[in-house]
């Protein structure tokens, strides 16, 4: 019996964006597009650090004053 290998050197990884095969120049993406939507994702999520507020000061506070003279 003959075992079939699947093993495709170099290029067995694909992007974990689109799926198309990563380049070997962009990997793990297959380009630097895909390459770069995955950076704003992980920005995006970086941004939004669980347990620390927002940096407003005084943004939030202003709403709570109501305009009366
Ligand atoms: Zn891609």
């Amino acid at each position: 019996m003959q075992r079939k290998k699947d093993d495709t050197p170099g290029t067995a990884r694909r992007c974990p964006i689109c799926g198309e095969p990563a380049s070997f120049a962009e990997r793990p993406f297959c380009s630097r597009r895909c390459a770069e939507i995955d950076l704003h994702r992980w920005l995006s999520d970086a941004y939004r650090v669980p347990g620390q507020a927002a940096p407003s000061d005084g943004a939030e506070t202003a709403q709570h004053k109501p305009e009366q003279k």
